[in-house]
């Protein structure tokens, strides 16, 4: 897989981009799998499921990145359990999860998710939104403004690929503006040479890495190698 985001970045002329694996309902023992061979970020959508597999893994050296819309009633474990948040797209959730990362370990890593697609009742917050966003962030101690993602579902090619041109964009104009914003993460197994070339520092892949996802969690905990 990354000798493919390599590939496909050098010939955009674009620096290779970090690769997120996406764990989410895939077991403890795929993850283990992985990181042997020197994966060390892992995305998943719920608190939950992720608490359980970094007890079955106990690993210090993995990175874990929240990806899932996060309720602000999680805010508190969210803050307790990840190094990264891609999903902040409120200011409710910037002053809890400000509130509640532990001043024992690294501040929070913090992307804003934007809604790029500009569709009502969809994630992530409003272009025009995300300035004052990344303003309140930046302005929380125990969080580290990083960057923006998105997930763009438009129905054409086309339309895809404005999109993820428009989230480059917004992303160099507010780098301009605030320190440390190094990260754009967009493109998932389906789109990621598409982001890529759009300019994504990150993507976010499952199913091209790990095989199809189960359809519910299953034995996250066990992780042997299936005999
Ligand atoms: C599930 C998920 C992915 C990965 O999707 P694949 O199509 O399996 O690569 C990426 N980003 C988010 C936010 C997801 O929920």
């Amino acid at each position: 897989m990354q000798g493919a985001l390599a590939a496909t970045a050098s010939a955009a002329g674009r620096p290779p981009p970090c690769l997120l694996a996406v764990s989410k309902l895939q077991p403890a023992r795929a993850i283990a799998e992985l990181a042997t061979g020197g994966q060390q970020a892992f995305g998943e959508n719920y608190v939950q499921e992720a608490r359980a597999k970094q007890a079955a893994l106990n690993d210090p050296t993995l990175q874990w990145h929240l990806i899932g819309h996060l309720q602000s009633n999680k805010a508190r474990e969210a803050a307790q359990t990840f190094d990264w948040i891609q999903s902040v797209d409120r200011p409710a959730l910037v002053e809890a999860l400000g509130r509640h990362r532990p001043t024992s370990v690294t501040r929070l890593n913090v992307l804003i998710q934007v809604n790029i697609d500009d569709e009502p009742g969809k994630h992530g917050a409003m272009p025009e939104h995300v300035a004052a966003l990344a303003g309140a962030v930046a302005a929380e101690g125990r969080l580290r403004l990083r960057g923006l993602m998105a997930i763009p579902t438009p129905a054409n090619a086309a339309k895809r690929r404005a999109a993820f041109a428009a989230m480059r964009q917004l992303f160099d104009g507010l780098a301009a503006r605030f320190d440390g914003m190094d990260t754009l993460s967009m493109g998932m197994s389906e789109d990621y040479a598409m982001a890529i070339e759009q300019g994504a520092t990150m993507v976010r892949i499952g199913s091209a890495l790990f095989g199809p996802r189960p359809t519910q969690v299953t034995a996250h905990t066990d992780i042997r190698p299936v005999p």
